[in-house]
């Protein structure tokens, strides 16, 4: 199959674009768009053969749901039983945004492998020119989880989703980077308190402000059976080809760190911010500066992929605090290291 990557310049009248977008969507084929959280790859979500071709698309295991994206607030009641009223003052202050909320779906209406037979699905309003135009346009709910191979680093970019998806899908929008870099919040209504299924950018300090307490799981209590889960969380995700580990956020720890890996022969790339460019790592990609978190989010699968481009063969990645957006970046970390921390025994194990 022939993939063709089209600019799309939201300044520029770009209809022609759009319809032969609508038109592959109509016609059962997967589409790839900007949001303002990462490239989604796209299908009519009530499609089910449509569906099933993101799957294969990206290898994703069949028990993963996908998150449904919609362009208006209104069209929510369509595939929602009964719209809690939390769930609606999120959608008033966070649509469209970077926050998916989960809640109990209509039966029979959205496609099977879109909910992979929960009772609920996660439904999403993207803040982003072109995806909005898109689901405007086509006037139909478009099933889409990130645009890139299952396990690898999500995409920001056109060119990411070249990478990975060249000659595999007819079509990528080209809307340049996208802003935040990192997947939506995924927010569980259907629990009491709120859970937070996956950070993002809408934060837990955000949403609590607004709806009051809200549950954020670790990792750790993620993976125990009784915290309510979101099914893609058992999954490998985010990893480059080297293994990732992390590593304190302490300049003298790092520098020794690396003296260490170079002892035994290693080539090291490093994931910090810019305050670490001095030292002596084989290949250095900044997560810029030390208190811009935003920055730092909207990089980190940039130069995630970036290491692939390398003879690295190992990754260290330094750590940042949890709070806002940091809850998420550092929870795409420690997936992307499955977990692992540098330690001085290294080379012992
Ligand atoms: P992705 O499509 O890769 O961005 O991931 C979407 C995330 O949302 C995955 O972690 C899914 O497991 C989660 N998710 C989607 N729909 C639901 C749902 N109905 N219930 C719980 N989690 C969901
Ligand atoms: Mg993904």
């Amino acid at each position: 199959m022939k993939t063709t990557c089209i600019p799309v310049d939201i300044n520029v009248d770009n209809d022609e674009v759009y319809s032969q977008a609508v038109d592959l969507l109509n016609r059962g084929e997967v589409v790839a768009f900007p949001t303002e959280t990462v490239y989604g790859l796209g299908a009519v979500a009530t499609n089910d053969e449509a569906v099933k071709k993101i799957f294969a698309a990206k290898g994703r295991p069949s028990d993963n749901p996908l998150i449904v994206h919609i362009g208006s607030i209104e069209e929510v009641s369509t595939y929602i039983e009964e719209i809690p009223d939390i769930a609606l003052k999120c959608m008033e202050l966070f649509w469209p945004g970077p926050l998916t909320i989960v809640m109990k779906a209509k039966k029979d209406i959205l496609a099977p492998s879109v909910t992979v037979g929960l009772s609920t699905v996660g439904l999403r309003m993207p803040d982003h020119a072109i995806a909005l135009k898109l689901l405007q346009t086509l006037k139909k709910p478009v099933a889409a989880p990130s645009a890139n191979k299952s396990g690898k680093p999500s995409p920001t970019k056109a060119q990411h989703v070249e990478e990975d998806l060249q000659g595999i899908i007819p079509l990528i929008l080209d809307g340049g980077s996208t802003g935040i870099g990192l997947e939506s919040t995924v927010l569980d209504v259907t629990v009491n308190p709120p859970a937070i299924l996956r950070p993002g950018g809408v934060t837990k300090e955000m949403l609590e402000e607004l709806i009051g307490e809200v549950f954020q799981p670790s990792l750790i209590e993620q993976e125990q059976k009784e915290t309510p889960k979101a099914p893609g969380m058992k999954y490998t995700h985010y990893a480059p080809n080297a293994p990732v580990y992390l590593i304190e956020k302490d300049k003298e720890i790092v520098k020794s760190a690396i003296k260490q890996l170079h002892q035994v022969g290693e080539k090291v790339a490093l994931l910090a911010p810019s305050q670490y460019l001095d030292l002596s790592a084989d290949y250095y990609f900044s997560f810029g500066d030390e208190g811009n978190i935003e920055e730092f989010g909207s990089k980190l699968y940039e130069d995630l992929r970036a290491c692939d481009k390398t003879n690295a063969t190992i990754i260290l990645a330094t750590t940042t605090s949890t709070e806002g957006v940091g809850a998420a970046i550092m929870n795409r970390l420690e997936k992307a290291a499955g977990r692992k921390w540098f330690t001085k025994d290294y080379a012992n194990n």
